[in-house]
């Protein structure tokens, strides 16, 4: 059977890298990639490919920067064209980006299934993008491939078990993706050398970057935690940098450019903390045994919380800073599998390869 897989940023390299491998040992599927061009820079998408093994996409558009409604626009236009060249069998998207969206949308006009790797997961916050992207991807999917046992509750919350599509709970393929390069995981090459006990923070997520209050508030936090607690390394998304650099926010901590999974490995494990508004990092820390503190009101990885391995805090700077004060260096325990296991990308070939027979 003929996939098409639709990727166009970070995360969704790093989830396709180990999707792609099982295709690969699989002699019943053959995949065509195809990157939309969301994310571009080098270190933002090249390095994945090149780090993680990810085959070379077949196509690549060239579709970034834009607004929502553009970006998504231009990507359906162009995906529906490589639709009709390739003619695959599925369309196979991840996660809750305008890519996916766009992906999901071509394929189910065109009358072609679509696999939603990621599926069922919710914030209940219409605001965010991603919320948006995953329920109307979720709504034309047939393949829903969910991650944790509260996805698959929140497709039956909206009826989903009264309709024609498979919903299946694989596990997460970001703890494949963890699991296998743990071992490859490599230092950032840094002329300074790295501090002993630093907390690792990412940020970038809208809700956060486009509000000025939230903004300067986190920023206040970074900057007091790295002269009070400990210093913060904070491999800065290029959105995030031009924002603060445009509401003219001082950043007082190690910044350095975005790094390529394997460095990033070692920098959660290097970590004493992690404290982030990003999905994917939120389960990594925890895939490592770090405290994770989460600079967002809601998560979609809400056992995470049940869980006591990750506290949601907002963008308020007081409560940031004791948050991270409270967490630093304790230790988190993976006792039920959340997650999984690492089997997540061999399951989604074999339903895959049985949803075609
Ligand atoms: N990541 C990375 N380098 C960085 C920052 C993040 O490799 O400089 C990885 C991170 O480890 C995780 C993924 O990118 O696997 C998360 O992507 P992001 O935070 O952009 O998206 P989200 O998970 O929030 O959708």
């Amino acid at each position: 059977m003929k996939i098409l897989t639709v990727v166009g940023a970070r995360p969704q390299f790093i989830k396709a890298s180990v999707v792609s491998r099982a295709i690969q040992q699989s002699d019943q599927v053959e995949e065509t990639i195809l990157h939309t061009g969301q994310h571009f820079d080098e270190n933002m998408s090249d390095i994945f490919f090149n780090q993680l093994g990810i085959p070379k996409p077949d196509i690549r558009l060239d579709i970034h920067g834009s607004s929502h409604g553009e970006m998504t626009g231009r990507m359906l236009i162009e995906i529906e064209q490589a639709l009709i060249a390739n003619r695959p069998d599925r369309v196979m998207v991840y996660g809750d980006t305008n890519s996916t969206l766009a992906g999901a949308l071509a394929a189910a006009k065109m009358h072609i299934p679509v696999a939603h790797v990621e599926a069922g997961l919710r914030s209940f916050n219409m605001r965010m993008p991603e919320e948006i992207n995953r329920i109307l991807t979720d709504q034309v999917s047939d393949l829903l491939f969910c991650p944790t046992s509260t996805a698959i509750q929140n497709l039956r919350n909206e009826g989903f078990d009264q309709k024609n599509v498979d919903c299946i709970q694989v596990g997460d393929v970001m703890q494949d993706a963890a699991l296998m390069f743990a071992r490859k995981s490599m230092c950032p090459q840094s002329s300074e050398g790295w501090p002993e006990k630093f907390v690792l923070g990412t940020l970038h997520r809208a809700e956060n970057t486009d509000d000025r209050a939230r903004l300067a508030g986190i920023v206040q936090a970074l900057n007091r935690i790295h002269s009070e607690i400990a210093p913060v390394v904070l491999p800065l998304h290029p959105r995030t940098r031009k924002l603060i650099q445009q509401q003219g926010l001082e950043l007082n901590v190690r910044v350095i450019d975005p790094v390529g999974y394997l460095e990033m490995i070692w920098l959660i494990r290097h970590s004493e903390l992690v404290m982030t508004d990003s999905g994917g990092l939120q389960k990594e820390a925890f895939f490592f045994g770090k405290a994770c503190v989460t600079l967002r009101d809601q998560t979609e990885w809400v056992e995470l919380i049940e869980a006591g391995a990750n506290e949601l805090v907002g963008a308020d700077q007081r409560g940031i800073f004791d948050a991270v004060a409270r967490n630093l260096g304790r230790e988190v325990r993976d006792t039920e599998h959340l997650y999984g296991g690492g089997e997540a990308s061999q399951r989604i070939v074999e339903e895959l390869v049985k949803a075609h027979l």
